[in-house]
């Protein structure tokens, strides 16, 4: 089994296109591909229903979809047989994460990815962002503790690009690494999450996958299963660079991949 369980329901040229016809470009590429089933994780900042969360113009600007549509779109692909699955890429919101859970409460998500992309309204994946503002060693402790945090939340069913902070190829000391690596994959077994294993930090600046390979053997000891997962904004890029990503996993002592449905999580053999 091969999923791609991180996908933006967009057209070709990268705009929102929540359609069912949209989905079937995507499916289209996983048969070339070989992959068995796709899952969809919209940024949760599209969504007018969430207007009341955001302060961002980044977020406010963008969140006029429709999350009824969004997870009708979802339910009419899966009602055709398409194989694909119904999730929504949630962002860390701190003291505010149990009222946007809440609010997406009465959707029938398969799953649930966290994702820390902010910290007090400075990103940690654009420049300047969170790196005008805080040394290298600051930065990487204040993501970890929002990541490990989120982890506990029971919010969300597994941690995307795990170790984002790397993004820019800023790393503190190997030690600094270790221990945040450890305390991520800790938060991630006591929360009962999967981990994510991207490709799309082979097309940033690190030119790595998330997370690092120490990180991922962290999450093996603690029996944290993992994800697959391309982060395509585009039909073209589904699961792209999969052999690295399964390799990494392979390495890692991992032989099998996780399949979410309806919130639950059970385990497939890997390939
Ligand atoms: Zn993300
Ligand atoms: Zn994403």
């Amino acid at each position: 089994m091969i999923v791609d369980y991180h996908l933006h329901l967009r057209a070709p040229d990268e705009s929102i296109d929540h359609t069912v016809e949209a989905i079937e470009r995507f499916v289209e590429v996983a048969g070339q591909r070989g992959i068995d089933e796709l899952g969809f994780t919209e940024h949760v900042y599209y969504f007018r229903e969430t207007r009341g969360l955001w302060t961002l113009p980044y977020q406010t600007e963008r969140c006029v979809f429709d999350l009824e549509r969004y997870a009708g779109v979802l339910v009419e692909a899966k009602r055709r047989g398409l194989p694909v699955k119904l999730g929504l890429e949630v962002d860390y919101l701190g003291a505010r994460q149990t009222e946007l859970a809440a609010l997406l409460e009465p959707y029938p998500w398969d799953y649930l990815l966290g994702s820390v992309h902010w910290l007090d309204g400075l990103a940690v994946d654009q420049e300047p962002g969170l790196w005008g503002a805080l040394s290298v060693e600051d930065v990487w402790r204040r993501y970890f503790a929002a990541l490990g945090e989120l982890a506990r939340s029971g919010c969300v069913d597994v941690l995307a690009h795990p170790d984002l902070a790397k993004i820019f190829g800023r790393r503190p000391a190997p030690e600094v690494v270790a221990e945040l690596q450890e305390a991520a994959a800790a938060a991630a077994a006591e929360g009962g999450l999967a981990v994510e294993v991207s490709t799309a930090g082979l097309r940033k600046p690190v030119g790595e996958l998330y997370p690092d390979p120490g990180l991922l053997q962290a999450c093996r000891a603690k029996e944290v299963p993992a994800t697959l997962a391309s982060d395509a904004h585009v039909p073209a890029l589904v699961g792209e660079d999969f052999p690295a990503a399964v390799e990494l996993l392979r390495g890692a002592g991992y032989e099998t991949v996780t399949v979410l449905e309806g919130r639950s999580a059970r385990q497939e053999l890997l390939g």
